[in-house]
């Protein structure tokens, strides 16, 4: 997943390294329940999740996030 990302933040845009980069979640923890929550696509092949700087991951808390044109960006569809 970092690789993917050329080795930056999803949030940042800053190098990240695989000792900093936090596994984040789109949908914030703790919804849905299901398994196979570590996933990084969609069955269409989208992205979903991302890695992130544990300080970016932590900024975000449960907001939810997704991939849009290639940036990871807030989903405006959920508000606080
Ligand atoms: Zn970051």
């Amino acid at each position: 997943m970092v690789d993917r990302q050329q080795n930056v933040c999803a949030i940042c845009e800053l190098p990240l390294i695989y000792l900093e980069a936090t596994f984040d979640h789109e949908a914030g923890r703790g919804m849905g329940g299901g398994h196979r929550n570590d996933l990084i696509e969609h069955e269409d092949g989208s992205w979903m999740n991302a890695a992130l700087h544990a300080r970016c991951n932590a900024e975000k808390a449960s907001r939810r996030y997704k991939w849009q044109d290639g940036r990871y960006l807030p989903d405006e569809r959920t508000k606080p």
